[in-house]
């Protein structure tokens, strides 16, 4: 990267980690994609606000990245910065029915903290992978609930390295989407209001949701999850099945046999395939259904 030393010469004081050439195939749950120019691990809010500072100074551009599990990364990698959020950004803090999450804490361990505190409102995520920061930006959950339900309010950094903090109804969150992308910013923490129940009730209802998840979803393969949204009346599951095209492949991509909106990675894919596949699946729906799906999946880098 142009200008690499000169960069972390204008950050005097940071104290996360800086890679150069980080494959990204180890930072998605597809285990696909090209290298990041630079890949940066902030260890806590200042540290971020250092970096985010620093890459505007050289005009580097800047992705965030969760925990990669909606994300299909371009073979040739993504141009410019991706940051990782460090251990910093990992804890949480009850205070009676008030949670304060850091956005890199994943949603299970979340639902843990919780759940073993007797607090209820989260178990619409349940078993659903990711980081928070990733689930409010997706506005991540199930039919059961999502992410939305209990956020109160977010700390994040802005595009300037300023510490912002947005209310639920500033984030405009619907169906897979919140206006994080659109505000440029980074999620930091994120507030919840939960409600008091019995830690046996909520963690009996979550056991028996991620058991349904581990029977209706293909195990042990990279995947993202549900490729398309669901169109506004209807599943993209089933539309995908009704035109035939479970198990159908293009090199390592396939539709899977137990989820027709999962496309796995059989071991080899690229995600050109991956790509190749979901374009074959949209022009196959238009055709035989008139219903354009709208990738869930993040699609990013250099194409
Ligand atoms: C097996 C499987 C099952 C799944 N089931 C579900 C499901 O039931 N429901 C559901 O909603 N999703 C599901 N998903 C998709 C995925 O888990 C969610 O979208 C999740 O919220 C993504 O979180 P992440 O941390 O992995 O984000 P990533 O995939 O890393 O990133 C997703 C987007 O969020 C942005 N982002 C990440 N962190 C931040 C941050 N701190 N600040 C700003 N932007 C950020 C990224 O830039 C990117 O655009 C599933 C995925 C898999 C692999």
């Amino acid at each position: 990267m142009k200008d690499a030393e000169a960069l972390i010469q204008s950050m005097p004081g940071f104290k996360g980690k800086l890679l150069f050439a980080e494959p990204m195939s180890a930072h998605t749950s597809y285990k696909i994609g090209g290298p990041a120019d630079l890949y940066a691990v902030p260890k806590d809010v200042t540290d971020l606000q250092l970096l985010i500072k620093g890459l505007a100074e050289y005009s580097v551009p800047l992705f965030v990245v969760g925990d990669g599990t909606n994300l299909l990364v371009a073979d040739k990698g993504i141009r410019g910065a991706v940051v990782q959020l460090g251990t910093g950004f990992g804890r949480v803090h009850v205070r009676g029915e008030e949670v304060t999450a850091g956005a890199a804490l994943k949603i299970s361990r979340l639902l843990r903290e919780t759940i073993g505190r007797g607090l209820a409102g989260l178990e619409g995520l349940a078993g659903v992978p990711g980081t928070v920061g990733g689930a409010v930006y997706m506005n991540a959950g199930t039919r059961h609930g999502y992410i939305s339900d209990t956020l109160v309010s977010i700390s994040a950094v802005d595009q300037c390295g300023t510490l912002v903090t947005l209310t639920k109804d500033e984030l405009g969150m619907g169906y897979r989407e919140s206006k994080v992308r659109d505000l440029g910013i980074i999620v930091a923490d994120v507030q919840f209001e939960l409600k008091k129940a019995d830690p046996e009730m909520i963690n009996l209802v979550v056991e028996s949701r991620v058991q349904r998840r581990k029977e209706t979803q293909p195990p042990g393969v990279g995947t993202c999850g549900s490729v398309f949204k669901n169109p506004m009346d209807g599943h993209a599951a089933q539309l995908i099945e009704s035109v035939g095209a479970k198990g159908m492949q293009i090199g390592g991509a396939r539709v899977s046999s137990k989820h027709a909106n999962f496309i796995e990675n059989t071991g080899t894919a690229t995600a050109a395939d991956v790509k190749e596949l979901m374009e074959k699946l949209v022009k196959l729906i238009q055709e035989h259904c008139g219903v354009i799906l709208d990738p869930e999946v993040q699609i990013v880098g250099e194409w």
